[in-house]
């Protein structure tokens, strides 16, 4: 049998050849579920196996099902590119093992979360006060938030929820914008605070919410109030007005939470960051790292204003764990669970590889490419560029129809150029092209462009 180290060593040839070739080969259609499904079937295995033979038949059974999303043409959803350095950096978190629950546990994971929510901060331009918790994703970091959200309305209202939970508690009232993502109603859902019961705020035709009627709303409220905008719509880009917005929040008592998946890193970049105006006065924020900043898959930050808000609403304690050490940053205190991954490692480590700079560039860089895409396919003969292009985020339209606009999104696909997904707006499917990776060039959207011209041209006949 091969030493364990070894199985290691392939895994790292393997993981290095893919990304070499993903970075400029042709895109390979990936082999759907059921192939895969096909692939990996067997039944229980009764003995283990040598570690370099289950490496190895995990490569060759995984990669005709691997989607090219580190690729310079992927346009789907809204994805990062796991970077690189960021995987690495990963590499490490695993191979070092650290349990990032506590100071004693893991000493460097909890000083380099320290440190890059202190970056973070500074990066993002929110309240320097403000505690981070590193979690899977923005859907957790939603869920974070508004927990925190939740403790604070219904404390100033004389009621502990912490304590005593949601039964008799006085109402909470929640707004929220028409276009939010789906995933804020999850985080609702979870909180004991309802996915149906929100009061929906009027938006714009990008989806952005309309100050005049959340105004109205807010002031149709009689108890504790959370108010949910968000900044990047996953279809558009928008941002809500957040300059109107908060002082209209605060002057209610209501807490303002943000859901800037990807959308929030616009302050990271001088030339956008008027599109997120205000955002700093809010009371918590939720966004990935392995969105726009690169990191791999999974990280996020929850973000509140109040440290102290945040501790309530998520701290464990447990006689087996270390008192919280004074005024020393605890990292599960920020976060719903205890055992977990050392996030820091990959968040520190792309903000070391790109830099304040190098973050605005990619930034910029992306939303150059959306709107040359968008402003260009949008010009062609039956092509219609929904809204105008704001961010990274684009919607196309194609023969103003349902069924060419799926079809040529399934050309798309299967030509393999690029990737490309659709999405439902205001009732019409769309050709949605989301533009977040570092890979992603100007040239590589000139040859995207060419890609979707060829898909039209064929779905035309
Ligand atoms: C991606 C996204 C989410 C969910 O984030 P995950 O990282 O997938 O958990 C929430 N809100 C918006 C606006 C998003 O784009």
């Amino acid at each position: 049998m091969q030493d364990e180290w070894t199985a290691l060593e392939h895994a790292a040839a393997h993981a290095i050849a893919y990304r070499r070739g993903v970075a400029t080969a042709e895109i390979t259609p990936a082999a759907d579920y059921a192939t895969m499904l096909e692939a990996f079937a067997a039944p229980l295995p009764e003995e283990g196996d040598d570690p370099v033979s289950v490496i190895e038949h995990l490569v060759e059974a995984a990669t005709p099902g691997i989607r090219a999303a580190t690729g310079p043409r992927f346009f789907g959803w809204v994805i990062g590119n796991s970077h690189p350095t960021g995987v690495a950096a990963d590499w490490l978190a695993s191979a070092w093992g650290q349990n990032a629950g506590n100071l004693i546990a893991a000493p460097a994971a909890s000083a380099v979360e320290k440190v890059a929510a202190d970056w973070l901060l500074e990066l993002l331009d929110l309240p320097r006060q403000a505690s981070i918790g590193f979690v899977t994703g923005a859907t957790v970091a939603n869920f974070v938030c508004l927990a925190a959200a939740r403790s604070a309305v219904l404390r100033r209202a004389g009621w502990d929820v912490e304590a005593d939970g949601m039964f008799g508690a006085p109402p909470v009232e929640v707004l929220i914008g028409a276009d939010a993502h789906a995933t804020v109603f999850s985080a609702l859902k979870y909180l004991g605070l309802g996915a149906r019961r929100v009061k929906t705020v009027e938006s714009d035709a990008s989806g952005r919410m309309l100050a005049g009627d959340f105004e109205r709303a807010l002031r149709a409220c009689a108890g504790p109030v959370i108010a949910i905008a968000q900044a990047g719509q996953i279809n558009t880009g928008a941002c809500d007005p957040f300059a109107e917005l908060a002082p209209l929040a605060r002057a209610a008592g209501a807490w303002l939470h943000v859901d800037g998946a990807f959308g929030l890193w616009a302050q990271a970049a001088p030339g956008r960051a008027h599109l997120t105006r205000g955002i700093e006065q809010a009371d918590s924020w939720a966004t990935d790292g392995h969105k726009w900043l690169q990191t791999p898959y999974d990280c996020g930050f929850a973000i509140v204003r109040d440290a102290e808000t945040h501790r309530r609403a998520m701290a464990i304690s447990a006689s087996y764990l270390p008192p919280a050490q004074g005024a020393e940053r605890e990292p599960s205190a920020y976060v719903p669970e205890l055992s977990r991954r050392a996030r820091g490692f990959a968040t520190w480590a792309m903000i070391r590889r790109l830099g304040r700079d190098g973050i605005a560039e990619l930034v910029e860089r992306n939303c150059a490419v959306a709107a040359h895409m968008g402003g260009t396919l949008g010009r062609d003969d039956g092509v219609a560029l929904i809204r105008p292009v704001e961010l990274n985020q684009f919607m196309l339209r194609f023969g103003d129809s349902d069924d060419a606009t799926l079809a040529v999104v399934r050309q798309v696909q299967e030509d393999a150029v690029a990737f490309i997904g659709a999405a439902l707006w205001r009732g019409q499917w769309v050709m949605r092209v989301s533009v977040s990776s570092a890979a992603t060039t100007i040239a590589e959207g000139d040859t995207t462009i060419e890609a979707v011209r060829g898909a039209w041209r064929k779905v035309r006949g």
